[in-house]
């Protein structure tokens, strides 16, 4: 595998491990596979070198990562806010995963921000905006999992990767790559794959678990969300489902339950960007993933104060479902010009 890790970056971070004890994994609100795989991955391989790692995330993880070995051990700062504090203070090291700037951490920035701990910020993210001691920012990997992978291996650590370790890791590998469809262009991104298999973790079952697994009331809101909230703008080559707190509601929601329902609208047949908007308790959570890179993360940073990746990013918006809605359609126009100039005929038949 080729060593694309900076030298001094990888001997910077071995020398702070020896120096640490207590070290807290961190990563972004809304925690998703990536999030917690790479945390709690690291988590495993800390702990069988003998280190006290714990991880701090901002908010409730998915259901559908429970599977993951010790997701127990994980401490939600809205949930224990006073024992979180205490772990963060306490702490000798930060590693900030899977985000790139504080404002991805919301509520829990101040605390990690305004700790005494020295930082690591470990993502792939572009733009990173952290004040770290050390810095592995790497936008041109598929996941921060697979950064952490390298990472590893760079440090000689690869013989304590565990079965635990490998099966957090490859889980990030999975989400982030849509099961191996997307940002894994690399073929060492299927090296790692094997390893990782190697050392145990199950592909199948990850998949199953945090990919497919659902409940009857998610997968009825999402066939409600398609068959009548999707809006097609043909001449743009976008669509758009909106699903209001009254229509969560009415089908049970729980965290997680739209989980890939923004990609469905995706598969059909040139089109090239789909956005899902959720009316949250504090804002309109927005998503957004396109193909042929149209630049999506532009659509969410510059109308829904958000991010992310080129083909997969999100962003937030207060106030109301539709004036969140009349925004985006209002704005359309703006991005035709990173259509592709030549691109599959759009398989809806108009009305
Ligand atoms: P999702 O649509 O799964 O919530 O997020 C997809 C990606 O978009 C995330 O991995 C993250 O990189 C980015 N993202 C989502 N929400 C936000 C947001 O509110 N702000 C920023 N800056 N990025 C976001
Ligand atoms: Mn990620």
């Amino acid at each position: 595998m080729n060593k694309v890790l900076n030298p001094t970056s990888v001997k910077e971070f071995s020398t702070l491990l020896e120096q640490s004890e207590k070290i807290v994994l961190t990563c972004h609100v809304h925690p998703d596979g990536d999030a917690i795989g790479s945390t709690l991955g690291l988590w495993h391989l800390l702990k069988s070198i003998g280190k006290q790692p714990s991880v701090v995330v901002p908010d409730v993880p998915p259901r559908s990562l429970r599977f993951l070995p010790d997701f127990n051990e994980i401490a939600v700062y809205t949930r224990h806010d006073p024992y979180c504090s205490r772990l963060v203070e306490e702490s000798d090291l930060i590693l900030c995963c899977d985000f790139n700037k504080p404002s991805r951490q919301d509520h829990l920035a101040p605390l990690i921000q305004g700790a005494s701990a020295r930082k690591v910020l470990i993502d792939h993210h572009e733009g990173p905006d952290i004040d770290c001691a050390v810095e592995f920012s790497y936008p041109e990997m598929s996941s921060t999992c697979e950064l952490v992978f390298r990472i590893i291996a760079a440090c000689g650590l690869y013989s304590d990767i565990d079965r635990n370790c490998a099966t957090c890791l490859l889980t990030g590998l999975i989400t982030d790559t849509q099961n191996f469809t997307v940002n894994c262009k690399n073929p060492e991104v299927y090296e790692i794959l094997t390893r990782l298999m190697e050392k145990g973790a199950e592909k199948g079952k990850i998949i199953e678990e945090c990919v497919k697994a659902c409940s009857y009331d998610s997968l009825r809101l999402k066939a409600y969300a398609v068959c009548d909230k999707l809006e097609i703008f043909t001449e743009h080559r976008g669509c758009l489902i909106t699903l209001s707190k009254e229509e969560l509601d009415r089908f049970n929601y729980e965290k997680g339950d739209t989980e890939g329902l923004v990609n469905e609208a995706l598969n059909i047949r040139g089109m090239v960007y789909s956005i899902f908007m959720r009316e949250d308790p504090d804002c309109i959570k927005v998503s957004a993933r396109s193909k042929v890179n149209f630049p999506v993360s532009r659509i969410c940073s510059e109308l829904f104060n958000g991010g992310g990746h080129l083909q997969a990013s999100g962003g937030e918006f207060h106030g109301t479902l539709e004036e969140c809605r009349e925004l985006l359609i209002k704005n359309l126009d703006r991005y035709d010009r990173y259509l592709p100039k030549r691109f599959e005929k759009l398989d809806v038949r108009q009305q």
